[in-house]
């Protein structure tokens, strides 16, 4: 089967087009600026060749006709006809309280898509335009939807429920969700396999390191805790975004600069986070650069970075009630050695023992501790898109069963 990835951002569409039964990506690629003056779509096929397209892509539905087309070209496609497009799976940021799996869309589930905009204002519109620009170009292929939230939906009603009145939680369904779930659920899978222990006798904790970075505390493969909350906003220090902070903080604010709810809003999701604290970058590998030159602030900002990341590990070890694995995986965790040194740094006490020379060469996935360490830590490039794939394929032939 062939399925066609889809993740819809506001103004973005990027797209891998997989046959997830041999693991092959056939072709992957990006619109950037939907909407905007000069779009760009950048697509590479698996043989490496790769083409850049620019014009005037109004919206998603004019975006879904681009990717078709350059799946289609006989120049830079894959495919001779659309009917070798058997599936569309997309990623869909929230799926609220409904959904703790991936569903075949229907009429129902787009309602409930719908009803779920106000917990994802920022998301859930384009997944549900995204998939509506399907509907009208490939009206007669499965479609299925895959949550960032659903691999936490089973966490136990003490970790999810905020210390608010409980009138809050039934009223506005405020609670925490937690994101990344595809990717949590990703490494830890892969984890277990590389390890070769059944994952049901694991303690894991995650680290999805990337412009937004959320861990997961993994026992027996269920999402047990997860540092996003209501939002992406919560938990650790990320790229933009500030993570914990004591919430009398934004009322004083907003108080004092005389903001408005969306300026706080942008305040605390776009000018914070490591960039806010450094004033130079959102970008670790500038961070980096910035802490080699001696920049204060740089240093400051990775060390805030490091420091939140132990912290949630110590808790997550408590929380579990042990801990066997650890895995780094994102943009950051697959790849800075420095952030996952200065993590895992002092950390013998909780049994775990990095080998700096593993820590700091290889690639893909790998183990990084000394052969003798209680704790195994693992660093696995995460892979949603084969994750999407997958869950499309086995939906859409379970309900053609
Ligand atoms: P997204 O969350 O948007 O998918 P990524 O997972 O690609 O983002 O992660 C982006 C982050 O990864 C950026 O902060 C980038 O600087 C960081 N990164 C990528 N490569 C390296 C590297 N070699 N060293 C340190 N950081 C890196």
């Amino acid at each position: 089967m062939n399925v066609l990835v889809l993740n819809c951002g506001s103004s973005s569409i990027k797209y891998q087009f997989i046959n997830p039964g041999e693991g092959q990506t056939l072709a992957r690629g990006v619109i950037d600026r939907i909407g905007m003056m000069g779009a760009v779509l950048t697509h590479t096929r698996h043989d490496g060749h790769t083409i850049k397209l620019s014009g005037e892509i109004l919206d998603h539905t004019m975006g879904i006709e681009y990717v078709l087309a350059v799946l289609l070209s006989p120049n830079h496609g894959v495919i001779k006809d659309k009917s070798e497009i058997h599936a569309v799976g997309h990623r869909v940021v929230h799926g609220g309280e409904t959904f703790s799996n991936s569903v075949l869309i229907t009429p129902e589930v787009m309602q409930v898509l719908r009803d779920n905009i106000e917990l994802a204002p920022l998301h859930n519109p384009h997944n549900i335009r995204g998939i509506k620009a399907c509907e009208k170009h490939l009206p007669d292929v499965p479609q299925v939807a895959v949550f960032d939230t659903a691999f936490h939906q089973k966490m136990p009603k003490h970790v999810y429920l905020y210390g608010l009145p409980f009138v809050l939680y039934k009223r506005y369904k405020i609670r925490r969700y937690g994101f990344h779930g595809t990717s949590h659920r990703y490494v830890s899978d892969r984890a277990a396999q590389l390890m070769n222990k059944p994952l049901e006798s694991l303690r894991i904790i995650t680290c999805h390191l990337g412009n937004g970075c959320s861990m997961a505390a993994i026992k027996g493969g269920r999402s047990i805790d997860t540092s996003m909350g209501f939002t992406p906003l919560e938990g650790l220090l990320m790229g933009t975004r500030s993570g914990d902070l004591d919430p009398s903080i934004i009322l004083y604010i907003m108080g004092k600069e005389g903001l408005a709810l969306s300026e706080a809003t942008t305040l605390l999701n776009k000018h914070s986070g490591m960039l806010g604290v450094s004033g130079e970058s959102s970008d670790m590998r500038e961070i980096e650069q910035a802490v080699a030159e001696g920049n204060p602030k740089a240093k400051t900002a990775f060390t805030m970075f490091c420091y939140r990341i132990k912290k949630y590990i110590g808790a997550y070890a408590s929380a579990m009630g042990g801990l066997d694995t650890v895995v780094f995986t994102g943009g950051i965790g697959e790849n800075s050695s420095r952030v996952r040194s200065e993590v895992l740094s002092d950390m013998t006490f909780l049994g775990i023992h990095l080998d700096d020379h593993k820590n700091s060469s290889g690639e893909g996935a790998r183990e990084i501790t000394k052969d003798d360490s209680p704790v195994k830590v693992l660093v696995i490039p995460t892979n949603e898109e084969l994750v999407i794939a997958r869950d499309t394929e086995r939906i859409v032939t379970e309900d053609n069963a």
